[in-house]
């Protein structure tokens, strides 16, 4: 059902990554003598998505299409482009380049371990659902601080997710979202989801995740990921 359908992938690698405290941004970090970003470019590469659009930093478009889109034989790559400030610049840089699909994943590049299991499931969700992210049941029990750093609020555990990407949409409602967001400068913006819950009051529908599929963040979580590859 899913080759009658144009599926973008949007993989994101513009960002520092100041919390690793690296000159070399993490998603360019080795695992296993690979690159961060290679592991979902290739899981996307070899699932039914149509083809990718790689959003990286400035300055970086010859570094990724030479030492990563063309050494690692990526050729589901259509479009190598420049991030912006903050991630959500970013995300519509390359929605910019894939207006033309149905469907849309977004995904940052720094979360390595993506499997073809949670693409497909977010393929067949959306298909259903238009809109939906990708999470975990929380394991841990969550509380919203007050500003005066007391406790504020402790949600029901059992309804707390921890969310992931890929998030999913139908790529024209995605757009106009973002369209409308950043019109809005006094939102601040973290995650797809929440521009489509926000602008749109459209329902958003979960996809289970992974305890895996971790963003790479800071340096101990290099060290999670390389035992990840050992097992
Ligand atoms: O900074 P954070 O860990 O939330 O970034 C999540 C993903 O978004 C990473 O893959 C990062 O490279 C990407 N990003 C981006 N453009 C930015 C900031 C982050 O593409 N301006």
């Amino acid at each position: 059902m899913d080759g009658s359908y144009n599926i973008a992938a949007i993989v994101l690698a513009g960002g520092r990554g100041k919390r690793m405290n690296s000159d070399t941004p993490k998603q360019y970090l080795r695992i296993n003598g690979y690159p961060v970003l290679y592991y979902s470019l290739k899981a996307f590469e070899d699932s039914c998505v149509t083809n990718i659009v790689l959003v990286c930093g400035k300055g970086e478009e010859d570094y990724c299409r030479k030492e990563i889109v063309e050494k690692y034989h990526i050729n589901k790559v259509k479009a190598v482009v420049e991030g912006g400030r903050e991630r959500y610049h970013s995300v519509f840089n390359g929605l910019k380049m894939v207006k033309d699909s149905d469907y849309v994943l977004i995904h940052d590049g720094a979360r390595p371990f993506i499997t073809e299991k949670i693409i497909q499931d977010n393929i067949d969700a959306v298909i259903q659902k238009k809109a939906c992210v990708t999470g975990v049941p929380s394991k841990d029990t969550i509380k919203i601080a007050a500003e005066d750093g007391s406790v504020a609020q402790t949600p029901d555990r059992s309804r707390v997710w921890i969310v992931q990407t890929p998030q999913t949409f139908a790529t024209s409602l995605i757009y106009s979202a973002y369209e409308q967001i950043l019109q809005m400068p006094e939102i601040s913006v973290t995650d797809d989801a929440m521009v489509v819950e926000t602008v749109l009051k459209q329902p958003v529908y979960f996809v289970m995740g992974d305890y895996r599929n971790i963003k790479i963040t800071t340096p101990e979580d290099l060290q999670v990921a390389g035992s990840f590859l050992d097992h």
